[in-house]
């Protein structure tokens, strides 16, 4: 290990490629899983939503525990973004150590709490996450990209409920496919509702909203008095809300977000 000796290798550090994200910007690392489409099937996924999987990724998105600089999440079926501080010198901003690490921290939640969302269901495949890194530099920026997402949700869940009700109906996947193409929010919502009685707005919220994570205060217990009477403090929990993020409402009740 002598300092001599080691020097003669040193250079291939230099190789290195400088990752460092933009000073001053807003931090978003998604992930998604891979081949989900799949994975969902081959575990026998309830379609078009299983609630039981979406509460596996809601709680694994609880890594914002391990890193205090996570702000916020937004989370939708296999896909969870987490927004950085503007500010944060968490790992030198350093992109692959950033992705790499909350991959790696989500995937390892996701296959050790998964026995307690699907008891009944062994794992059979490994999951695994992409993930990357991307800077926003206005606070508009971010708020159009959180907005991008939950859109996308909406408009996902609107096909898949039609879609999926249409195949348990018995057509055929082209079937339904082809009923869907091309057509409106309101004929779909329509649809929905005139042939198989399903009011779109009464759709759990979670699946219309996403799963937005914030930290919240509330009391915790911290310890045990001798007595055995717990000792509570107030702390900042990860709590997951299924809330619009999309109009002005949500941010003038949690300004602390963007500050
Ligand atoms: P890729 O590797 O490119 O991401 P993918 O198959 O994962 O491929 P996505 O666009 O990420 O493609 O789509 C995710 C898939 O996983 C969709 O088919 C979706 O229906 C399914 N899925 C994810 N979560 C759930 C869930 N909770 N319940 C039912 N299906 C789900
Ligand atoms: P960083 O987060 O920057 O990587 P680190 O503490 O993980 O910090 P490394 O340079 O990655 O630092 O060093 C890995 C450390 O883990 C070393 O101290 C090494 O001795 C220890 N370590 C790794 N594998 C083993 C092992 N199998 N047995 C004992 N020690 C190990
Ligand atoms: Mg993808
Ligand atoms: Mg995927
Ligand atoms: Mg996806
Ligand atoms: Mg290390
Ligand atoms: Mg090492």
């Amino acid at each position: 290990r002598g300092g001599m000796a080691n020097s003669k290798y040193e250079y291939v550090k230099q190789y290195e490629l400088d990752d460092t994200l933009l000073p001053g910007c807003w931090i978003v690392i998604r992930i998604d899983g891979k081949g989900f489409t799949k994975f969902s099937d081959l575990h026998g996924f309830e379609k078009p939503n299983d609630k039981r999987a979406l509460d596996l990724m809601d709680e694994c998105a609880r890594v914002m525990n391990e890193f205090p600089d996570i702000r916020l999440a937004y989370g939708e079926s296999d896909e969870y973004s987490f927004v950085l501080a503007r500010n944060t010198d968490m790992y030198g901003r350093r992109a692959s150590k950033l992705v790499s690490l909350l991959v790696s921290c989500f995937t390892a939640n996701y296959v050790t709490r998964w026995p307690a969302h699907l008891p009944d269901t062994p794992l059979r495949a490994t999951p695994m996450f992409d993930g990357r890194a991307v800077c926003y530099p206005l606070d508009s920026n971010l708020r159009d990209y959180l907005a991008w997402r939950q859109a996308d949700t909406h408009i996902n869940n609107q096909y898949n409920t039609c879609f999926w009700a249409l195949v348990k109906s018995g057509k055929t996947s082209s079937e339904a496919q082809a009923t869907l193409r091309g057509t409106q929010a309101a004929f779909k919502n329509e649809l929905l509702f005139r042939d198989f009685g399903i009011n779109y707005a009464h759709l759990p919220e979670q699946f219309k909203k996403g799963s937005v994570v914030v930290r919240q205060k509330a009391l915790v217990e911290v310890k045990r008095r001798e007595d055995g009477s717990p000792v509570m403090r107030e702390r900042a929990l990860p709590t997951v809300l299924h809330v619009d993020i999309i109009r002005d409402e949500f941010w003038k009740a949690n300004p602390h977000l963007l500050a």
